[in-house]
């Protein structure tokens, strides 16, 4: 059927459901969303169960738009008649392109009202359709800027998501029913493109007859540059891709990103909305340490916009169609803020895979642990960086009471700690629990400063409280008790305020990057190494080829490119236990309360023996076919 076709027999139906006298201009697909422009959208407000319904019986994600539009600075005055005061708004915006008016607040809870009736006052008013946007505690420059840019882009964004839209559902080859001899030319296969016996470059192409998905692409963390094997024949031509899927916004997974735009991808890249800002900064400031290096840029800042317009937030739960036979859904990874398990149910129920990307299966300061239940499963592919049998982590409150102890013994030397971190996640745990420590008086009232994109990160976590757990949301929220804007914390911002703090007295420094391949760690490191009296305290994985791994196995000259040699005199420490991805404890228990039980695990992201050494004991405890692949290689899954 042609998608004109497609199109005028859902109108049809959606004309059979709605009350009489509601008139259905036109319905399109826009992205995953099928959307309904009325010129009625009060009426359709005031069914309160229509959407829902429309939704459940054709299987879509409903948007209903207007298709004429009230004058903007009337229904500006009226949206605020219809909130209460105490919702907070600081920005209203009206799009007429998409007849979307985003309204930005302190509390969108109070916009969107019980069951959402606020919002569907202010449609009933207005007819403009309202999006809400939570106003950030901490102002983060990165999300700010993304607004703006989507705001500024929202013509050309309504064109590309039409084409996705009629992408998603166009017509494909009839595959027969079971009884049928042509279900044969049904499958799915898997290709490995990185991330196979080691860690870092993680990348997936999950195929179909009709379909190609591409799941992350990041950079191997090796100072090398390494990428994943972008250049293999099943993947091309790239425009012909239908999907990214980003499970988080790690580098190594989300580096090279930007790369498939510059080499002819068109189509979108779905990720959860904090990884979407996440993933932007950290490619931006990825690009600024490789200058800083005089290494080659792959792509340019250009090739970033390119991402950011292309791409399609989805939150945790959301189950959405992204090509003719995939849906996706997201789940909490628990590893980093809006890390994301990303499960596929392909073809009309002919196959259930996910990917776990990293995750956390306990509980941290700032997430809930790994969802481990999902509606059907087959297939897994999970991380296994602490896959080795030795691999076991620390209790998170034996973590901070080592932690805690090294401070306080170089503190009283007389010393500095550096506490070199991943921007994003490590850091943030980190400065929860020094925070804590200050408070509760387990380390003295020291000034704790942090270099590089950590505050940033903060300010997009604080963006999202819905993503974190209870206990912090609540936190951030309740007056003065933000955690985050504790008086300890100092973000360093210039190279003056660098050397003050590298001259001045003792002091704990968290700081970028987190496995010693460049950002301004290297810079207190030159500057510090020397003195006995100063640590080092890793508290984050380091891979092979990274000069984290150079130290923490014990190198003592460690050359540092035009820089020359240092001399490692400072005292080196690595503090286990603040992961952010299951130890090998909790990855078999992972696997043991999976439910439903999988087919088949493939063990990938983990060094040889470490992939190699969980799959074999997944296989003899839980009697589940296991995998540990290399990469380039294709498995078929029926
Ligand atoms: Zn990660």
């Amino acid at each position: 059927m042609q998608i004109e076709e497609r199109l005028k027999e859902l109108k049809d139906k959606i004309n059979e459901k709605v009350p009489n006298g509601i008139v259905v201009n036109q319905v399109e697909f826009e992205g995953p969303e099928l959307v309904i422009y009325t010129e009625d959208p009060k009426r359709f407000a005031d069914e309160a169960d229509l959407i829902r319904i429309l939704a459940r019986d054709l299987r879509k994600r409903i948007v209903v738009r207007p298709t004429i539009l009230e004058d903007p600075e009337k229904a500006a005055i009226e949206i605020k008649t219809v909130v209460p005061e105490n919702a907070g708004i600081t920005d209203i915006f009206f799009d007429p392109d998409t007849g979307e008016v985003l309204i930005e607040a302190e509390k969108p809870g109070v916009v969107i009202g019980k069951n959402g009736i606020t919002l569907r006052e202010i449609t009933k008013h207005i007819g403009w359709t309202p999006k809400v946007v939570r106003t950030p505690p901490i102002e983060s420059s990165t999300v700010k800027q993304i607004r703006q840019y989507m705001r500024h882009v929202s013509e050309e964004r309504k064109q590309f998501l039409r084409t996705i839209g009629r992408r998603i559902h166009r017509d494909i080859p009839s595959r027969g029913d079971s009884k049928d001899a042509s279900k044969k030319d049904q499958w799915l296969r898997v290709t490995t493109l990185g991330c196979c016996r080691e860690v870092g470059r993680a990348a997936f192409l999950l195929s179909t007859p009709d379909s190609r998905v591409l799941i992350d692409c990041g950079e191997k963390p090796d100072n090398a540059g390494g990428t994943p094997y972008l250049y293999v024949p099943e993947i091309h031509p790239l425009a012909q891709l239908d999907a990214v899927v980003l499970t988080h916004a790690h580098l190594d997974h989300c580096a090279l990103i930007p790369l498939l735009y510059k080499y002819g991808y068109e189509g979108p890249v779905y990720a959860t909305p904090p990884t979407r800002d996440l993933s932007a900064m950290l490619q931006l400031d990825y690009l600024d340490v490789i200058h800083k290096e005089d290494r080659k840029v792959p792509y340019s800042s250009n090739e970033v916009k390119t991402y950011i317009r292309h791409s399609i937030p989805l939150n945790y739960g959301s189950v959405t169609d992204i090509a003719p036979d995939i849906k996706l859904t997201f789940h909490n990874a628990g590893h980093i803020l809006g890390s994301a398990i990303a499960h596929f149910h392909v073809g009309d129920g002919m196959y259930n895979i996910a990917f776990t990307g990293d995750f956390n299966y306990s509980k941290s300061r700032l997430f809930n642990p790994a969802i481990n239940q999902f509606p059907r499963l087959e297939t897994l592919f999970m991380e296994s960086t602490y896959g080795g049998a030795n691999d076991i982590q620390p209790a998170r409150s034996d973590a901070e009471a080592k932690l805690y102890e090294t401070i306080n013994t170089v503190l009283s030397r007389g010393g500095k700690v550096i506490i070199p971190a991943f921007a994003v996640g490590r850091s943030q745990e980190v400065m929860l629990a020094l925070e804590e420590g200050i408070r509760l008086g387990k380390i003295p009232q020291v000034k704790i400063y942090l270099d590089g994109m950590i505050r940033e990160a903060t300010a997009i976590h604080t963006t999202y409280p819905e993503y974190l757990n209870n206990e912090l949301r609540n936190q951030i929220f309740r007056e003065g008790m933000n955690p985050f804007l504790a008086e300890c914390f100092q973000q360093v911002d210039s190279q003056v305020l660098r050397e003050k703090v590298i001259a001045g007295d003792p002091c704990v420094i968290i700081t970028t990057s987190g496995m010693l391949n460049g950002g301004p760690v290297m810079e207190y490191l030159l500057n510090l190494a020397a003195d006995e009296r100063n640590a080092l305290v890793f508290v984050g994985y380091q891979a092979d080829g990274t000069q984290g791994r150079r130290i923490q196995k014990g190198w003592r000259e460690v050359p540092m490119g035009r820089k020359g040699t240092i001399t490692i005199n400072l005292q080196i420490d690595t503090i286990d236990g603040f992961s952010g991805h299951s130890d090998r404890r909790q990855l078999m228990s992972y696997v043991s309360h999976l439910q439903p039980r999988p087919e088949k695990i493939f063990c990938v992201h983990g060094d040889e023996n470490n992939t190699i050494d969980l799959a074999s004991s997944i296989y003899k405890r839980n009697h589940i076919q296991t995998f540990s692949p290399m990469n380039l290689e294709t498995y078929r899954m029926v």
